[in-house]
């Protein structure tokens, strides 16, 4: 089994892709950045186990590693939001606006149809006033 001592590892799994576009703050809503941290971990540390160290065919990693990863950073709210929290509170996010939307296109639809109910009473009403007119 080769070891190999100091590597310098960037962990992609971390990384915010390049997309060009918007992320928000869960807290205040406004607008993040994207803030790339760096810490060295020994694989022999307590830590070591929160982070993915790389592994080679026929190897395994040994000693410091630096990991790169980005997260984001709200300036408003002075807080860092990982890329796992802000996934989680874009997918609660959506979540609850198809829920909305569910909800408002079922109260429109009961509203449609008491609508269709009191133009057929009224009408029935106006037709019993009709022939009892005429008579
Ligand atoms: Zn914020």
């Amino acid at each position: 089994m080769n070891l190999l001592e100091g590597f310098q590892g960037y962990s992609k799994r971390y990384s915010i892709s390049a997309r060009a576009r918007k992320y928000y703050c869960p807290i205040c809503w406004k607008t993040v950045q994207v803030r790339v941290k760096s810490q060295i971990i020994d694989t022999k540390s307590e830590e070591a186990k929160n982070f993915d160290f790389p592994v080679f065919e026929g190897g395994a990693v040994v000693g410091k590693v630096k990991f790169v990863w980005d997260v984001f950073y709200c300036a408003s709210c002075d807080k860092e939001i990982t890329i796992t929290e802000m996934r989680e509170f874009e997918r609660e996010t959506k979540r609850r606006e198809r829920e909305e939307k569910r909800v408002g296109s079922e109260r429109n639809e009961r509203f449609r149809l008491l609508l269709r109910a009191a133009v057929l009473l009224i009408s029935f009403v106006l037709v019993v006033m009709l022939v009892y007119a005429n008579r």
